[in-house]
């Protein structure tokens, strides 16, 4: 990325500031940080959280979040009996107004194929395993509907605020390949970027 950036602006393809303000916006402002704002509302708000539940479009919209591949979202809740998992089998279908642009392997065949078939086996790759006794239903995302996984709150998370929360919810989490973070141990892969500032 930041090869090919280099050759676009040296010769002129690219302005040097249209560039920045493209990144920034995906990686800020339409990225998985408008997810885990989602998330971290439905933590501490139980009537936000049943509105999420049954309209996850409406709630979402109410954060500010709308538009291209988030018109139907459905929003699926994670705990201890259950554990939610989203992949497209067909494309890359993803929900872009809180998500931001997928990673790279929810795009991979390998990823894709394999989700179906051995849920379990992926989540460890990813370094998620979950006590046996936990159901994992996976949610095959389609040109209409886009699901947002809403992670458990971390335990020892009960004095935090909302920005705080939101800090603890990783992409992954939210796609359900990962889980939120623990306050107080360190930061792992998939850490929503900080915001600039
Ligand atoms: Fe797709």
């Amino acid at each position: 990325m930041r090869a090919l950036e280099t050759v676009l602006t040296q010769k002129g393809y690219v302005e040097r500031a249209a560039l920045d303000l493209l990144i920034e916006t995906y990686e800020t402002r339409i990225g998985p940080r408008n997810g885990s704002r989602v998330v971290a509302r439905a933590w501490t708000d139980p009537e936000y959280l049943d509105w999420l539940l049954r309209d996850a479009t409406a709630a979402i919209a109410d954060q500010g979040y709308a538009g291209r591949q988030g018109e139907h979202m459905v929003a699926v809740a994670n705990s201890p009996q259950r554990h939610n998992l989203v992949v497209c089998t067909l494309c890359s279908c993803y929900p872009w107004p809180v998500l931001g642009l997928p990673p790279v392997w929810y795009k991979s065949a390998a990823y894709r194929s394999r989700v179906v078939r051995d849920p379990r086996g992926v989540l460890a790759d990813f370094g998620v395993v979950l006590s046996p006794d936990t159901e994992i239903r996976v949610w095959d995302s389609t040109a209409e509907v886009r699901y947002l996984v809403i992670p458990e709150r971390p335990p020892g998370s009960e004095h935090l605020g909302q920005e705080e929360l939101a800090a603890l919810v990783t992409r992954d989490s939210m796609i359900g390949t990962g889980m939120a973070l623990t306050p107080g141990l360190s930061a792992s892969a998939g850490q929503p970027p900080k915001a600039a500032g």
